[in-house]
């Protein structure tokens, strides 16, 4: 009883900012949000001329530089089960585009293959906001897709209906938790990628599970929530799951947040399954489509 008060306390406390955000937005017109948000902005960029050496956290997908991240309010929404973020550092989010650790990551990963993708055919499921600024700022161009979400392409990632070999790059992060059938989005991802392409994807994952945990008997919200951390999430892929990605087909490269900078923070979080692994499918160039190439 007593932890259940304190964790009410707890919530109470931290509900406070969030409900005053949500009041705030409802009353301040949304041109003036824009200049408090171009304000913070530029105080981060007077900071990082006048006070470099304080200056010592990177977000590579708006590019600023800050003293430290920030904690995000949104457990009190109900969609996530605030137990599984508790042990984690909850100040990853980034102040300007609130990006997380695995789109950093990611950014970072992308500044590295700059040129390969300004030159690559690129569809992107469920773009964030944050790679978005990176795609904008880097003149990478892209189609995105979404099933529920204003995109170029309205596509469910299981049966795109695309041509086989359309792109040279698919990205689709934090999207394979969410399908009825992953295996089937896994397989459309490789039929529409071009021979050598690259399939970016992540996903959570939990340190106590090895390969996944779903149920083939639909849940309800709440059980979702339990069970998987997040009430639309449908399982909760385990350490090993880069199984599934080679059963696909695809030779796989992890791409760790522990080998990037501690300037970007690549920690876990901030839920316990944010493992913040990237993973880099290839699909194999047959050897039809090398003698075609040699002939
Ligand atoms: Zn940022």
């Amino acid at each position: 009883m007593e932890v259940r008060n304190k964790q009410r306390q707890k919530v109470k406390i931290s509900c406070l900012p969030i409900a005053l955000r949500r009041i705030c937005k409802r009353v301040i017109p949304e041109p003036v949000i824009a200049a408090l948000r171009s304000a913070k902005k530029a105080e981060c960029t007077l900071a990082m001329k006048l006070l470099p050496r304080r200056m010592n956290y990177y977000c590579p997908c708006c590019g600023m530089r800050f003293h430290s991240f920030e904690t995000a309010s949104f457990l009190q929404s109900g969609m996530f089960n605030p137990v599984r973020y508790e042990k984690t550092n909850q100040r990853v989010f980034c102040p300007i585009c609130r990006s997380m650790p695995r789109h950093r990551i990611l950014a970072l990963w992308c500044e590295e293959h700059k040129d390969y993708l300004q030159s690559s055919d690129i569809l992107y499921f469920a773009p964030e906001k944050s790679m978005n600024l990176w795609l904008k700022r880097n003149h990478v161009a892209c189609t995105t897709a979404d099933l529920l979400s204003s995109a170029d392409l309205k596509l469910d990632i299981q049966s795109t209906g695309l041509p086989d070999e359309s792109f040279d790059v698919i990205i689709a992060n934090h999207v394979l938790e969410h399908v009825d059938d992953f295996r089937a989005a896994l397989k459309e991802a490789h039929r529409i990628l071009r021979q050598n392409g690259c399939f970016i994807c992540s996903f959570p994952m939990d340190p106590s599970i090895e390969w996944l945990d779903e149920e083939e008997e639909p849940l309800t919200a709440e059980e979702r929530l339990q069970r998987f951390g997040q009430n639309d999430h449908k399982r909760v892929f385990g350490m090993k799951a880069d199984r599934f990605l080679t059963e696909a087909g695809f030779d796989v490269e992890k791409i760790e947040g522990k080998d990037y900078p501690e300037e970007i923070l690549p920690v876990v979080g901030p839920a316990d399954y944010d493992m913040n692994i990237l993973f880099c499918c290839r699909k194999h160039q047959t050897e039809r489509t090398i003698a075609d190439k040699e002939m």
